[in-house]
């Protein structure tokens, strides 16, 4: 099931290395040492809780049938326009930080908030594919990745 996850993911244009790197730019003002490796490492383990599996195929099923406006009405157009009022694309990947305690959900508001790395281009309105729910579970992950490296230093010190 996992593999079956990160092939979704990178059809739709998002590489685990690149969630790394968001990773590592989350956790630089804690631990500048911190590789794009390690992080992908974290990265992969947080990619095989079933909860994550089964939030990451739920959004990007819906993503893909806003794209070939196969929703319903009136949903259709809330995904596809990415309506500021419709929050279950964030509610959707809480079920990803939740794992982690608050610490990945703090990581996840400031990714989500500042658009980090690969989050930047799934946002721009330029192309026509729908990411609504994608770049919430992106920045999950790497808030709840990132999460799990702070949780570990924490245990190590
Ligand atoms: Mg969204």
């Amino acid at each position: 099931m996992k593999e079956m996850v990160v092939e979704m993911l990178a059809s739709r244009g998002v590489r685990l290395e690149q969630i790394a790197r968001i990773v590592v730019e989350l956790q630089k003002p804690y631990r500048p040492d911190l590789t794009v490796d390690e992080c992908l490492r974290s990265v992969e383990k947080v990619m095989e809780k079933r909860e994550v599996q089964h939030a990451v195929l739920t959004g990007i099923a819906l993503d893909m049938l806003a794209e070939s406006g196969a929703l319903p009405e009136p949903l259709l157009t809330l995904v596809r326009n990415d309506d500021p009022l419709y929050g279950i694309d964030e509610i959707l990947a809480l079920s990803i930080t939740n794992i982690y305690g608050t610490v990945g959900l703090t990581n996840f508001g400031y990714v989500d908030k500042r658009k980090m790395g690969v989050l930047r281009g799934l946002n721009s309105h330029s192309s026509k594919r729908v990411n609504t729910f994608l770049d919430d579970l992106v920045a999950g992950i790497a808030g709840a990745a990132a999460a799990r490296i702070a949780h570990r230093s924490e245990a190590a010190g």
